[in-house]
C-alpha cells in the first residue's frame, strides 16, 4: 500500500482524495497509478470493490487540463449503473480541479445528453451501445481522445458488447493510452487486448475478502443416485448441530426425510403440503434440537428464522441464484460460522457456474468424503461425547460392571466395542430408494431483443455445449458488495421477477453489483 502523496499527483487532486477520506492507496491503485501516469497501456485484473475507479481516474484527472474543451478521455462500462457510479466517483475526485465529466447511457433521454455534451466535458463515461448512438449522430467525436479505459471489460464482453467496443476503439486515434480493467482474463479479453493495446503492462491483485463471509461454501460433484450416500457421509463426518437439507420437490423432501430416519438420523421434512399444525410441530422439534436435520423445500423454508443452523446442504441445486443465496443464508447468522454444501450432478455443472457468476462468488469444489472419513468423523464425535460424560461424572452406578469387565478383557477392546454400539452401525442403504430428480438446466440468455444483437462471448450464448458459463467467471471475493454474504440477503428480498435474468438480458441496464431483485426499473431496452 502506498500513500497517495507518493504518486506526484497535483495538490488539487490530493485534496479531493483527502476530502473523500482515502487514507492510503489500495493495492490496485498502488500498482496502476504510476503506470497510468507514464502513459503506457495497461491491463489490470482486480475484483469488484478494490478501488479501480480511482486507479484509472486519478491519473486521468491529474493529466487533463482544466481549460481543455475536447473529449480527451473515454471510459466504457458495461451498464448504466456502473456508468453512473464511475461518473460520480470521477466527479468527486475532480471536484477541486474542476474537470468536467459526463455519463452517457441507454435509457436516458438522448436530448438531455446532447445538451449536457454542449458543456464540453473532457471525460465521457458511457455504455458502448449509447456511445455508438451518439457517435453515429455525430454528437460525440472521438478524434481527440487520448486515453481510453475499458472498465469491467469481462462484463462488457459477457453482455455482448465485443463488436461495439471494437467499432468504438477503431474511431479513437491510434496514438492513445488504453487501460483495460477486468476481474477475469478469459480468452476473449486477451483477444481484445492484443487487438487494441500496445505492449501493455500487466497488473493483478490477488482477490481478498474485504470482510470474510462467515459461510464456508463448497460443492461436491456427485451423480444423482449417489447423493444420499454423500449426504450420509457428510452428516457423519461433520455431525452438524442443526442442518437444513434442501430438496427440490415435496416428494423429494418426504422421501429424503424418511430415508434419513431409516438410517438413524433425527430428521424430519417440511413442505407446503403439511398442515399448519404439522409444520409447527416440525419447527418446534427443530428449534429445540430434538431433530437435527430438517429437510425442506424452498417454499417451506421461506421466512424460516432459526438461529443456530450450522449447516445447509443443497441436496438439489436451486433453479435461481437468488434461492441459492437465500438457502445458504439460513446459516452463518448472527456472527456465527456456517457451512453450505451443494450437490451438483455432472450435468448441472453449468448451472453451478451460472450461480457463481450471478452471486459473484467462486464456490470451491470439495471431494466426496470417503467412508473412512465418515467413520472417523462419527468416532470423533462419539469420543467427544464420552469425554463429556466423564467430565459430568455421575458414573458410580456403571463403575462396578466396568471394573468386572476390565478384569476379564482388554481395555482398548472394551472401549472400541462400546464406541461401536454408540456409533450406531447404520445399515448401508440397499433399502433406501429416492426417486431421481431431473438435472437443472442452466438458464440461458435470451437473444437481445433490443437490436437483434445476439449474446456473444463466453457467457450465455445459445449453444447447448455447456461452454457457456465459464469457470473463471466465478471470481470470489467482492466482499459485501457481491451481495451474497451475510447482511446482503435483504437485497434478495424480492424474488418475484427472476431479477438476474431480466437484468442480464437488458444489456445497458443491468444492476451490477447486488443483483438484486428489488428496486428494478421498468425495462427500457437499455442502451438503445
Ligand atoms: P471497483 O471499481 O474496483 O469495484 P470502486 O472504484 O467502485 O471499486 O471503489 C469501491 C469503493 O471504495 C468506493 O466507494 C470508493 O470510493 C472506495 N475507495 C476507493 N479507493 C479507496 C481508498 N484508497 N481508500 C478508501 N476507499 C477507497
Ligand atoms: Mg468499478
Amino acid at each position: 500500500m502506498k500513500n497517495f502523496a507518493d504518486f506526484g499527483l497535483e495538490p488539487r487532486v490530493l485534496q479531493a482524495i483527502t476530502e473523500l477520506g482515502f487514507e492510503e492507496a489500495t493495492p490496485i491503485q498502488s500498482q496502476s497509478i504510476p503506470i497510468a501516469l507514464t502513459g503506457k497501456d495497461m491491463i489490470g485484473q482486480a475484483q469488484t470493490g478494490t478501488g479501480k475507479t480511482a486507479a484509472f481516474g486519478l491519473p486521468l484527472i491529474h493529466k487533463i487540463a482544466k481549460e481543455e474543451e475536447r473529449i480527451v478521455a473515454l471510459i466504457m462500462t458495461p451498464t448504466r449503473e456502473l456508468a453512473i457510479q464511475v461518473a460520480e466517483e470521477i466527479g468527486k475526485l475532480s471536484r477541486f480541479k474542476g474537470i468536467r465529466s459526463l455519463a452517457i447511457y441507454g435509457g436516458q433521454d438522448i436530448g438531455r445528453q446532447i445538451r449536457a455534451l454542449k458543456k464540453k466535458p473532457q471525460i465521457i463515461i458511457g455504455t458502448p451501445g449509447r456511445l455508438l448512438d451518439h457517435i453515429n449522430r455525430k454528437t460525440i467525436r472521438l478524434d481527440d481522445v487520448q486515453t481510453v479505459v475499458l472498465d469491467e471489460a469481462d462484463e462488457m464482453l459477457d453482455m455482448g458488447f465485443m463488436e461495439d467496443i471494437q467499432s468504438i476503439l477503431k474511431l479513437v486515434p491510434e496514438e492513445r493510452q488504453t487501460l483495460l480493467f477486468s476481474a477475469t482474463m478469459p480468452a476473449n479479453i486477451q483477444k481484445l487486448a492484443s487487438q487494441f493495446l500496445k505492449d501493455p503492462e500487466h497488473v493483478s491483485v490477488i482477490p481478498k475478502h474485504v470482510s470474510a463471509p462467515l459461510i464456508d461454501q463448497a460443492y461436491i460433484e456427485v451423480p444423482e443416485r449417489q447423493k444420499f450416500e454423500a449426504l450420509s457421509r457428510l452428516l457423519d463426518m461433520e455431525s452438524p448441530e442443526l442442518a437444513i437439507v434442501f430438496g427440490r420437490t415435496k416428494r423429494r423432501v418426504d422421501e429424503l426425510a424418511e430415508a434419513l430416519q431409516k438410517r438413524g438420523y433425527s430428521a424430519d421434512g417440511l413442505h407446503g403440503d403439511l398442515s399448519q399444525h404439522q409444520r409447527d410441530t416440525v419447527m418446534r422439534k427443530f428449534r429445540d434440537g430434538s431433530i437435527d436435520v430438517l429437510v425442506a423445500t424452498d417454499v417451506a423454508a421461506r421466512g424460516l428464522d432459526v438461529s443456530g443452523v450450522t449447516h445447509v446442504v443443497n441436496f438439489d441445486l436451486p433453479q435461481d441464484p437468488e434461492s441459492y443465496v437465500h438457502r445458504i443464508g439460513r446459516t452463518g447468522r448472527a456472527g456465527k460460522e456456517g457451512t453450505a454444501w451443494s450437490f451438483v450432478t455432472p450435468r448441472e455443472m453449468d448451472h453451478l457456474y451460472f450461480i457463481e457468476r450471478v452471486t459473484r462468488h467462486r464456490i470451491p469444489r470439495k471431494p466426496l468424503p470417503t467412508i473412512a472419513e465418515a467413520i472417523e468423523g462419527k468416532q470423533r464425535i462419539i469420543a467427544e461425547r464420552v469425554l463429556e460424560i466423564i467430565e459430568q461424572g455421575e458414573l458410580t452406578e456403571y463403575k462396578g460392571l466396568a471394573i468386572q469387565l476390565l478384569e476379564q478383557y482388554d481395555s482398548v477392546q472394551l472401549l472400541a466395542a462400546a464406541m461401536k454400539i454408540l456409533t450406531g452401525d447404520k445399515k448401508e442403504g440397499s433399502d433406501i430408494h429416492l426417486t431421481p430428480e431431473d438435472p437443472i438446466r442452466a438458464k440461458r440468455r435470451k437473444p437481445d431483443i433490443r437490436s437483434g444483437r445476439k449474446p456473444s462471448g463466453g457467457y450465455g450464448g445459445r449453444s447447448n455445449s455447456g461452454g457457456g458459463y465459464r469457470r473463471e467467471g466465478g471470481s470470489g471475493s467482492g466482499g459485501n458488495r457481491g451481495g451474497y454474504s451475510k447482511g446482503g440477503s435483504s437485497s434478495y428480498g424480492n424474488r418475484d421477477g427472476g431479477g438476474y435474468n431480466r437484468d442480464r438480458n437488458n444489456s445497458g441496464d443491468r444492476k451490477p453489483r447486488s443483483y438484486s431483485g428489488g428496486e428494478r426499473r421498468p425495462n427500457r431496452g437499455g442502451d438503445e
